[in-house]
């Protein structure tokens, strides 16, 4: 409980594509704080803008979420003492709430056409003014409003903004903001087709679910005084805001975009970064625990979170970081926790394959897609320039001496490799350096790769000593 209210926290995404990486920060901010004090997280689906709905999107977020290990207590799927939880479910709930609203004259019908709407906006913008609407249907009649609802015309209902007040809020985050109602639209709250938009059915919802503490993206921070004179005018209680700052890209400019990767939840999970590694990363990104401890386990991140220490400033999603972070936890990882890893991101690996590559690979990648990059060769001849074989500038005889006599060692002897390799090495004569770099190529097929010799047993006799002969064909 915080001031002896039960703690309710909602995340309230829009299934109109993949869960954002920045949604899913906000939304381990509200579960950390319903769960340090014993209350509730809540998802609530917000599918009012039925044009941008992509399907199946809503199943995609709740599973993105189960994913990352994380859950709820009230949702569409498993429902809860106030639902439903999706939009487009409450229909009712919203008419009689706008009713409401339209009898104490704090929204008004509004009849204009998008024509009319269209047209004003294009001369306020050519005026460079603010684009609003003008207040033209404000003052309609009661007469005139029932002749037009008779003749069954088109209209949405709009919030009434009173004129020169200030209206200020205290933001978890921001401290004290002020809004002058002269710059707030009169808001459309049931478009014309019926169905609220976001702004009406989050308040609604926000208050009928008994949400304390409102954790959402900067964005969303100039329609607060819009919600808060909802509040007012149905005289509820307000909960707590906390406007989150965006993420920016890992150079530090701009709002976190494509440009530097994906920004979905899901695509972090596809390209092999473990959900702890994530979750970690993003407790940080926005938050503090007021000392340098830097690993959380997401019980920790429960006990530590606390709204003091949420940031002001903007964080960079920085990449390195964040493979920093994977790298840790994959390292925690016991073998068998690995084996099944590995066999997710390695599907054409056998069990024997898997057991040989774990040790080798498990300090060397830093996400687990690393793997199919780094194994290639064990799968398929990798194609390269001759020239690379011959990269320390090593004499092309030289170097199939090289190969052909690595082969008849490797022909007769498939153990022990490391050691009868150096062997070779030495009662030859060649440098070491230039020996592998024309080994690992070949059988490789690239100069940059884990540790060769380890790795033969992965990819068996037969491939090794057929890798060696095109290498030698290559150079002859
Ligand atoms: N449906 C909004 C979104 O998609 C939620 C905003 C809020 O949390 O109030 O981001």
């Amino acid at each position: 409980m915080i001031d002896n209210k039960i703690v309710r926290t909602r995340i309230a995404p829009s299934p109109t594509g993949e869960l954002h990486i920045g949604t899913l920060r906000t939304l381990l901010y509200d579960y950390a704080l319903a769960k340090k004090y014993n209350g509730q997280f809540i998802f609530r689906l917000e599918d009012t803008d039925q044009k941008r709905y992509i399907q199946g999107s809503e199943i995609r977020l709740l599973e993105t979420i189960k994913d990352y290990g994380l859950s709820w207590d009230e949702g569409p799927d498993i429902g809860g003492p106030y639902g439903p939880y999706v939009q487009t479910e409450r229909l009712e709930i919203y008419n009689k709430y706008i009713k409401e609203l339209l009898d104490k004259g704090f929204a008004y019908y509004c009849f204009c056409t998008q024509e009319r709407l269209d047209n004003l906006r294009a001369t306020q913008k050519s005026q460079k003014l603010l684009p609003r609407y003008d207040q033209h249907c404000l003052n309609l009649s009661k007469k005139d409003i029932q002749k037009n609802l008779d003749n069954k015309i088109p209209y949405t209902i709009r919030l009434v903004v009173p004129k020169n007040e200030t209206i200020v809020f205290e933001d978890l985050i921001r401290g004290k903001i002020k809004f002058n109602t002269n710059e707030i639209d009169d808001q459309v709250l049931i478009k014309s087709n019926g169905i609220p938009t976001y702004h009406f059915a989050a308040v609604i919802d926000d208050h009928l679910m008994k949400i304390t503490h409102v954790f959402r993206g900067e964005e969303w921070l100039t329609s607060t005084p819009k919600h808060l004179l909802l509040y007012r005018y149905f005289g509820w209680e307000t909960p707590q805001f906390a406007h989150l700052t965006v993420l920016l890209n890992p150079d530090g400019k701009g709002k976190m975009s494509k440009r530097s990767g994906s920004t979905h939840a899901r695509t972090f999970l596809e390209e092999g970064y473990l959900p702890e590694a994530m979750l970690n990363f993003l407790m940080l990104l926005g938050w503090n625990p007021g000392n340098n401890q830097e690993f959380f386990t997401l019980d920790e991140f429960i006990k530590a979170f606390s709204l003091e220490h949420l940031h002001k400033k903007a964080p960079t999603f920085d990449r390195k970081k964040l493979d920093y972070f994977n790298g840790y936890y994959l390292r925690q990882k016991s073998d068998q926790e690995l084996s099944v890893l590995f066999k997710k991101f390695l599907p054409q690996a056998s069990d024997d394959q898997i057991k040989i590559l774990i040790p080798i690979l498990k300090e060397r990648i830093t996400k687990l897609s690393d793997l199919q990059t780094q194994t290639k060769f064990l799968f398929e001849d990798v194609d390269y320039q001759k020239d690379l074989l011959l990269k320390k500038g090593t004499d092309p005889k030289l170097a199939i001496e090289m190969l052909q006599k690595s082969k008849e060692l490797i022909k007769k002897y498939f153990s022990n490799l490391s050691e009868n390799l150096l062997n070779l090495i030495k009662e030859n004569n060649w440098n070491t350096g230039e020996f592998f770099m024309v080994f690992r190529v070949a059988i490789c097929g690239s100069e940059f790769t884990p540790p060769v010799v380890d790795c033969l047993p992965a990819l068996g006799q037969e491939k090794t000593l057929r890798k060696i002969d095109i290498a030698i064909a290559k150079i002859n």
